[in-house]
């Protein structure tokens, strides 16, 4: 079965658009999912402001919309100019220099933020500035002097980012700044944290330690995986994935690192491997780019979106597109159409999903279960009561055309549930009613979504002692009274 409500979340990134008077409420009516708040830019009191401003349209609507926390991570940056910007042309000699002072670059070198540069590249290296735009080519290392000739010239301004093509750089995924962040994260309550740059598990473990210090103790972590290593074996991406609880498809920093041409590949890969380890996958990056400035996308944009909904991503991002784009809400309007549309697809809705597998949990169980008996029988729904949000989690990971409301008291568990493919948050706060009271509440929610009405069939899960994690345990068959 198909539904009217859309799968797949979307995910957008504010900025200066955003803050235009009614726009993020706009952007809330049409159907965003989770706001992106990206540490890159901006400063604590005016992110702190928006995601107030967040909160306060959602509960005006009676919608849940989740925050994530973008940490800047360990981008390589050159300094600035005296000019602001250079034009360089192939052939032309440039240097990368420690010793420059960092607002004094000119024609012939420029400074840098990160001091290790040097030490990290040898002779025949290739650096990637401005997301590929230039690229230059490592003659020689003199001290704290990184000697280049240009191979791709152009226009070169202030605090461009670099890369090694190949990856290799040694920066820890942590900055000083990131750690600043964490508080700040804290102090906003972010449901998700997304960690720039991991190189390993090691990585993604010391930010959630430092998450837990900061009081983010229910805040799940976003991988972002773009770097060579991260990818370089399957073992070393499995272990992020697990150490994860979402990764996100970075493809801006990746595929400068390793070749546009390996994305969609590696992307495909990733968003599979993440479902088989029930985490949660989100496709980031230039999906609807044209749209910054026109009205509607390209084709390729379009495919591009159609197929990360039917490669099975649980979210698609928009950056600059919602950040500073003419029109955020437009953007999100046609996302979730073409969203919509690459849903009602076969392959969108069809899973080979642990098939073979054993069970480990009793959640597990009945989550596998109840979504076998959903998609072969013909119930309208699944409605989950849940309290850490695990057993739709669960069942979000078989691709389905299967709605599933999460209900639960948990004002965390609600917002959580935001990103998962095909999961609807719902309140239901049950722990003072009778049985007959619980499912009276649960059928007029189930009305409300406006998927089943009286005499259809739902889905009802839950455990028997309210309260507990992971207490899942049973299922049945009702009708809508
Ligand atoms: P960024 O991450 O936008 O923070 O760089 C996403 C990407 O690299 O694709
Ligand atoms: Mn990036």
């Amino acid at each position: 079965m198909s539904s009217n409500l859309r799968r797949t979340k979307i995910v957008a990134t504010l900025g200066p658009a955003t803050d235009r008077e009614g726009e993020l409420e706009k952007m809330i009516k049409v159907g965003l999912d989770v706001v992106r708040i990206n540490m890159s830019h901006g400063n604590p009191a005016e992110h702190k402001k928006r995601v107030d401003d967040v909160r306060a349209i959602a509960k005006k609507l009676d919608r849940e919309v989740g925050v994530l926390v973008d940490l800047q991570g360990p981008k390589i940056r050159i300094a600035r100019f005296e000019n602001d910007k250079i034009t360089l042309k192939s052939g032309d000699k440039f240097s990368l220099d420690n010793d420059v002072d960092i607002l004094k670059g000119n024609q012939h070198e420029v400074g840098l933020t990160y001091k290790s540069l040097p030490y990290d590249v040898k002779p025949g290296n290739r650096l990637l500035l401005d997301d590929g735009r230039l690229v230059f080519e490592v003659i020689d290392v003199v001290g704290e002097r990184v000697n280049c000739t240009v191979i791709v010239g152009g226009v070169l301004s202030n605090n461009k980012g670099i890369n090694l093509q190949g990856g290799g750089l040694s920066a820890a995924a942590l900055t000083d700044k990131d750690k600043e962040d964490i508080l700040s994260a804290a102090e906003m309550q972010a449901d998700y944290l997304a960690l720039s740059f991991p190189r390993s598990a090691e990585d993604v473990e010391y930010c959630r330690t430092l998450a837990h210090k900061a009081g983010l103790t229910n805040c799940s972590i976003v991988s972002k995986v773009e770097r060579a290593e991260a990818v370089a074996d399957d073992a070393t991406l499995d272990a992020i994935i697990l150490a994860s609880d979402v990764i996100m498809i970075a493809r801006g920093d990746l595929g400068v690192e390793v070749g546009d041409a390996q994305l969609p590949a590696l992307q495909k890969k990733m968003i599979k491997r993440s479902r088989e380890l029930n985490r949660v996958t989100i496709t980031a990056t230039q999906m609807m780019e044209t749209m910054i400035e026109n009205a509607i996308p390209t084709r390729a944009e379009v495919f591009d979106v159609a197929n990360a909904v039917m490669d099975g991503t649980d979210a698609v991002m928009l950056s600059g597109e919602t950040a500073t784009g003419h029109s955020p809400s437009l953007v999100i309007e046609t996302m979730g159409g073409i969203c919509h549309e690459a849903e009602k697809s076969r392959t969108s809705r069809e899973s080979t999903h642990r098939m073979d597998d054993s069970f480990t949990a009793v959640d597990e169980t009945i989550a596998m279960s109840a979504m076998y008996a959903a998609n072969h029988f013909d119930v309208k729904c699944i409605a989950s009561l849940t309290e850490s949000g695990n057993t739709p989690l669960l069942m979000s990971r078989i691709s389905s055309g299967m709605p599933i409301i999460a209900m639960t008291p948990h004002l965390e568990t609600r917002r959580k549930v935001t990103l998962y493919r095909g999961v609807y948050p719902s309140t239901l706060e049950y722990s003072k009613l009778d049985d007959a009271e619980v499912k009276a509440l649960i059928m007029e929610r189930i009305k409300s979504f406006g998927i089943a009405k009286v005499g259809d069939l739902v889905l009802l899960t839950r455990g028997e002692s309210r309260g507990d994690m992971g207490g899942t345990n049973s299922m049945e068959i009702v009708k809508v009274s």
